[in-house]
Formats: C-alpha cells, structure tokens, sequence
C-alpha cells in the first residue's frame, strides 16, 4: 500500500514539475513526500510500545492492615463503574465507586483514606 501511494505521488509530481518547470513547486512535492514517509515511519512503529509501558503501572500495593508489601491486587470494572481492592494475605478488601479517569492508585488512596476516617 504504501509503495503504491508513493508511485502514485511521484508520478504526479514529475508531471506537474515538467509542466511548469517551478522548482519551488518541485522542492514542496519532494519535501511533502519524504515527510509523508517520515511521518508513517514514525506513526508505525511509535504508539505499540508507549501502550505498553503504561499498562504493566504498579497495580499492586501494600496492605494498610497486615503492612505487607504488595500484596493488595485492584480490579477495575469499568463498565460497572466500580474496583474491588483486596489482600491476598489478609483478605480484607473494599470496593468503591470510579470513572473513566480512575487509575488503580485511586482507588488505593480512596481504601486508605477510608480506613484512616474508621480510626
Ligand atoms: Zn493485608
């Protein structure tokens, strides 16, 4: 695909630069070409792995009840509007309402803050 839009670009420019012999305009068409290569080069190969890397984000975290270290998992039900937090060691959990800008530290910080207001 994309070497057919490059055949199909060039041809046009050649024909137009014979044409009218303007160098300005030939100089616009090569410079349009090689930033619509550049350009997909970059889109191609950028976005995958920026996905990636922020997905894997710390989702895990330490209990505020038995202190352990990373043991507390998020559960993000996005479409339900909700996220369960719990403790793999001391099965205390808390679930608590979100939106689509919520990040599992949210609801973290949300569990935190709830438990210092019970104390
Ligand atoms: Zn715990």
């Amino acid at each position: 695909m994309l070497a057919l839009d490059l055949i199909i670009i060039i041809y046009f420019a050649f024909k137009q630069t014979n044409k009218t012999c303007n160098i300005l305009r030939k100089h616009f068409l090569w410079t349009l070409i090689l930033r619509i290569i550049m350009g997909r080069r970059k889109s191609k190969r950028k976005p995958p792995p920026k996905r990636k890397n922020i997905q894997p984000l710390d989702q895990q975290f330490n209990c505020p009840f038995c202190n352990h270290e990373k043991s507390c998992e998020v559960k993000m039900d996005k479409s339900r509007n909700t996220a369960r937090i719990s403790c793999r060691v001391c099965l205390e959990d808390y679930q608590t309402t979100i939106n689509f800008l919520s990040e599992p530290l949210d609801v973290y910080n949300d569990w935190v803050d709830a438990c210092e207001n019970a104390n």
